[in-house]
Parts: C-alpha cells; structure tokens; sequence
C-alpha cells in the first residue's frame, strides 16, 4: 500500500469479492514498471494516499462475478490496465485510450486482484500454457507501445533513433520498429549494459551520450539529415527537447515517455514550422492494440523475457524500485507467493 512518497507497507486488506461482470485473480507475477517507479517517487496527482497499486498482472483465475461467461476458475489470465466505456464521444472515434469514463484497475502488487467489468469485457486475456505469467503482463506496456507505432508508422527501410532505448519500454519500441521493417536503429541510452542489451535486440548502432554528442553521431549515421523518426523513450524534459534535434526535415517524432505534470518544455517553432516536424504524443493503448501486443507476444515476435531481470517477493516492492533506479535491473516481476525471507538478497530467476 503506498502511503506516501518513499512510504510503501505491507497490510493485511480483505479479499475482495467480484462483483457483476467482474473476475478475481490470485496475482503469480506483477511486473514493476517506470509507472510505478514514478508513483513511488512523488505520488499520483489523480489519487490520494492511502492506496493500492501496481498495473501490470498475470495470474489465475478464482471466482468470476455474475454475466462472466469468457472466463472461468483456474484459467490463468491477464489484462491491460484501462478498460474504456465503449460509448462516449472519444471510443465512438475509436481513440478509446482516451475514454472519458476510462475504468483503471491498480492493485496487482498484492495477492488477490479483482479486474473490473469494462477490463474483463475488451481487455483481458487467456494466457497459453508455454508463458509465463509475468512475459504475459507485458502486454499493458507494449499495448501502449504498438498503439504509439500506429501514430507515427514506421515504413521499410526507414532510419530510427529511439531515445532510452535500454529501458524496457525502448526495447519493446526497438523489436516493434525493426518489425515495421526499419533499416537502422539508433539506440541512445547512458548505460552500456542496457546498450548490449539493445544490441542483442537488433539495434544497430550504439550510442552513449555520456562519450559522443548524441546530435552529431546520429548526422554522421544518416548522410548529415538525422533520423526518419525519433522515438523519445527515456521520460526527460532534455530528451523531448534533444528529439527535435535528432530528427531530419520532414521527420516523425514519438514523445513516449511521461514528465511530471506541469512539465513546460521548450521547443524552437521556426524548427517545427520550416524542417515541417510531426510531433506525437501518445498516452495508454486502445483494445485493438492491447489485443495486437497480446498476439506479438503470444507469438514470440516481440521479446518479453529479457525486459524481465527476476522475482522478488511482496515485502521487497520498495527493494525493487530502488534496483531499478539504479539500473542494475529492469524489470522485476513481483510474486506474492514467494516467501521475502527465503529469497533475500538475491533477485530470483523465474522458471
Ligand atoms: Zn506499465
Ligand atoms: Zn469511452
């Protein structure tokens, strides 16, 4: 339960019971992600503590509430983490990421889960045998990261520069963009390890801003113009700001990664207005492309396994959180079955 900036606890809540529509969970793995990395840090502005949280789950089905005829005990499942209306203005024009009655189920870093009706409707999934449950929970950020691909639709041969490209949500970026049929990838992050990382991914060129000016070496790669697209995936105001600068004329940039609200950033409109910029922000992911990053990772077209560094168990959520600042791990798939005293110090492999 987060109860403040830097205040987790582990309390003993009731089981909750599915109402119509509903379906109860019992969590195997919650994944971590940057989301709620970043609620740890300064809370969430829309939430007032205390609360539960944690949006990325697979798990088994226990009991389905009244009207659940998809799913059934026993099933192991997982969903996205909105469930839009279906019928306000915004799902009518099929942009139901933007829903203006959009149902958010937080809660997965805890035992029992229940996924609410517009969830369980156009969102949740069976998860076939051979995945593991936290390989399966990725589906929620990559929904948002296909979602992000169908704004700026990358075409065969272009040049991509991905900003972060070392986090997990730059490398589910890097495996979607070579799948659109990019010819080179740009990955930019600090650290080397994530950078290998990138590179065993199929990046094709690697560069660290803390050694090479990140603007120049990318000139340099693409004839002097910059890249055809810009995916800014690193989540700072000074990488929004560097994707105009990476961009060639007539480029597409992807600001992926959220900055606190309130964030001003500083953009030259002589930049935009002359070299004819497309700039996209994008937020959340819509059930088409929940259920398209279901099947890419069903597939094993997209990757999941190595964005996910190990196990930890419930009590070791704020433990988690401080791995990942530190870049030591990526993600860590939280397991509340895992017993915290057997486990510790060391990150658990999942099997
Ligand atoms: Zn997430
Ligand atoms: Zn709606």
């Amino acid at each position: 339960m987060f109860l403040g900036p830097g205040n987790l606890e582990v309390r003993e809540v009731p089981i909750p019971r599915p109402g119509p529509g509903e379906v109860l969970v019992k969590v195997r793995a919650a994944p971590t992600c940057g989301t709620d990395l970043k609620t740890y840090l300064r809370g969430h502005p829309n939430y007032s503590p205390p609360f539960l949280f944690g949006h990325e789950f697979g798990g088994d089905v226990v009991e389905v509430g009244a009207q659940v005829s998809a799913f059934r005990p026993g099933m192991r499942v997982t969903a996205n983490f909105f469930g839009p209306c279906g019928r306000c203005f915004l799902c009518v024009h099929h942009q139901e990421n933007l829903c203006e009655y959009m149902v958010r189920n937080w809660g997965c870093y805890a035992e029992y889960l229940t996924i609410p009706e517009p969830i369980v409707r156009v969102n949740t999934f069976e998860i076939p045998l051979d995945l593991s449950y936290a390989q399966a929970a990725l589906v929620e950020p990559l929904a948002s990261v296909v979602h992000g691909h169908q704004l700026i639709r990358i075409r065969p041969g272009e040049r991509v520069a991905i900003l972060g490209a070392g986090g997990p949500v730059g490398l589910l970026h890097l495996q979607m963009a070579l799948r659109c049929g990019a010819s080179q990838i740009i990955a930019i992050d600090r650290s080397t390890s994530r950078l290998s990382l990138a590179k065993a991914l199929g990046a094709t060129t690697l560069i660290n801003p803390e050694l090479t000016d990140t603007v120049q070496a990318i000139r340099d790669l693409t004839g002097g113009r910059g890249a055809d697209v810009v995916i800014e995936s690193a989540g700072t105001k000074m990488t929004w700001e560097l994707a105009l600068n990476c961009s060639r004329r007539g480029g597409r940039i992807l600001w992926f990664g959220g900055l606190p609200s309130g964030t001003k950033v500083e953009l030259d409109a002589t930049q935009i207005h002359y070299n004819e910029l497309a700039l996209f922000g994008v937020h959340g992911g819509t059930p088409l492309s929940t259920y398209h990053a279901f099947e890419l990772i069903t597939s094993g077209a997209i990757q999941t396994q190595p964005l996910i560094s190990g196990e930890m168990a419930l009590e070791q959520v704020e433990e988690a959180f401080h791995r990942m600042m530190t870049g030591e791990v990526l993600k860590i798939a939280i397991n509340p079955n895992l017993d915290p005293l057997e486990v510790r110090p060391d990150i658990q492999s999942i099997h």
